[in-house]
């Protein structure tokens, strides 16, 4: 009776929408057995591996069996090779410069932007887009810092962003003072990107006012337009203000192989109790050795399997491929009058929801009038509801048919 638990867990809201989800599509199944039903919810890629990353995969698993090529514990920062080939083709060709141990590989971007918080402290005010990934903010309230959620449905203690019509989906600087601030672009859920102008306005801003911006780019390799960075150090000066979070998963298909990495540039700095700067990248380290030993070698030789001249190839068809889904969705939905977002630049499509419907009553109509399964906005926050997502991960004849039937609906 005196083991005491983190009360912070108990102010989570339950993650019912998935679990919500699955429960009313099992009920309609269950009633509907002949109901052929199209997920188009998952954000998880549906493509295998590329052909040339499996290839080193194995090849690395063999090294690991044989007793000269045999390999223990990794540097917990990632090895070299990856690191410098992550370097060379992601960021130098668009003119930033960063040192070896400025990257830091890891299992994921869900983890590292989980994780970061921890070098900050607890009284940093957190600003989040919303609707948003929610991983930032669950992991905020974890540490103490959100406080209970109002009826309204925020953590009274964040500052939230909204982005809606009203903004055309782009949010305004915070009026308020905050201090770290968590960027995604191309976004998830809402599958809009920032042009650089609009990013330059984030960066100035957190230079201004002593802010830090923790920005995914989790979806960088969908950008298909010109003028929408792939990185936020392509800004001017963010490597003062940013913290950039990098993936696998969604560009090469390794969301059950796991690999990711997270630059925090030297220069980045916050601030100790007496007000004396202290740099973040040595802090990540140690929060990173003490905590992390590593992706596994063969992960790690895989990954760099992705930028050879056969992995980039593969892995342009698959993202091409999903683009394709995604520009159905938009021209299918855009069509039947629905006003929609993303899809350019991103493999999310986010369809606002017709005639005052919230984001369940569209849920259900889609299920029950075309078969088809999305995730309801407010799902990813308040400013979510009236909103409705659908994904591009899926095959080009389901994607095809699911439109087919959304597209006989009136609305
Ligand atoms: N960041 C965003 C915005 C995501 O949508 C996701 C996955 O859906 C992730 C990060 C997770 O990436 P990873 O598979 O590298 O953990």
């Amino acid at each position: 009776m005196t083991v005491k638990i983190n009360e912070n867990y108990l102010l989570l809201k339950s993650s019912y929408i998935f679990a919500e989800i699955a429960h009313r599509v099992d009920k309609y199944q269950k009633e509907h057995p002949d109901a052929d039903v199209i997920r188009m919810g998952i954000g998880d890629v549906t493509r295998p591996l590329p052909k040339a990353v499996v290839k080193e995969f194995k090849n690395a698993v063999d090294e690991m069996g044989q007793a000269d090529t045999f390999r223990g514990y990794g540097p917990e920062q990632g090895y070299d090779f990856l690191i410098e080939e992550i370097i060379k083709n992601d960021y130098t060709p668009r003119g930033i410069k960063l040192d070896n141990d400025e990257v830091f590989i890891s299992d994921g971007a869900k983890c590292d932007t989980g994780n970061i918080q921890e070098i900050f402290g607890l009284d940093n005010v957190i600003a989040i887009t919303d609707p948003v990934y929610p991983v930032y903010v669950e992991t905020n309230i974890m540490a103490g810092r959100g406080g209970p959620m109002g009826e309204d449905g925020k953590y009274q203690g964040l500052v939230y962003l909204p982005c809606t019509e009203e903004n055309d989906l782009v949010p305004a600087l915070p009026e308020e003072d905050v201090d770290l601030i968590y960027l995604c672009f191309p976004n998830n859920p809402t599958g809009t990107a920032l042009t650089k102008e609009q990013l330059a306005k984030w960066v100035n801003y957190a230079k201004e006012n002593d802010a830090i911006i923790l920005f995914d780019a989790a979806y960088e390799a969908y950008i298909r337009e010109d003028n929408i960075p792939h990185s936020i150090y392509e800004i001017e000066g963010a490597k003062e203000v940013a913290i950039e979070f990098r993936s696998f998963s969604k560009n090469a298909g390794f969301t059950g192989t796991r690999c990711a990495c997270t630059v925090v540039p030297k220069e980045l700095m916050g601030y100790d109790g007496e007000g004396n700067p202290q740099a973040l990248n040595p802090l990540w380290n140690r929060r990173q050795t003490t905590k992390f030993n590593g992706v596994s070698y063969p992960i790690q030789a895989a990954a760099k399997a992705v930028y050879s001249p056969e992995g980039q190839k593969e892995i342009k068809e698959s993202i091409d491929y999903y683009m394709k889904n995604a520009e159905i969705i938009r021209e299918s939905l855009t069509n039947i009058g629905l006003k929609i977002y993303g899809g350019v630049n991103s493999p999310y499509i986010w369809v606002k929801t017709p005639n005052g419907m919230d984001s369940w009553e569209f849920f259900d109509t889609l299920l029950d009038k075309a078969h088809v399964v999305g995730t309801p906005g407010v799902g990813f926050g308040p400013s979510g509801e009236g909103y409705f997502r659908l994904t591009a991960f899926n095959t080009l004849e389901n994607t095809k048919e699911a439109m087919n039937r959304i597209s006989k609906l009136s609305f």
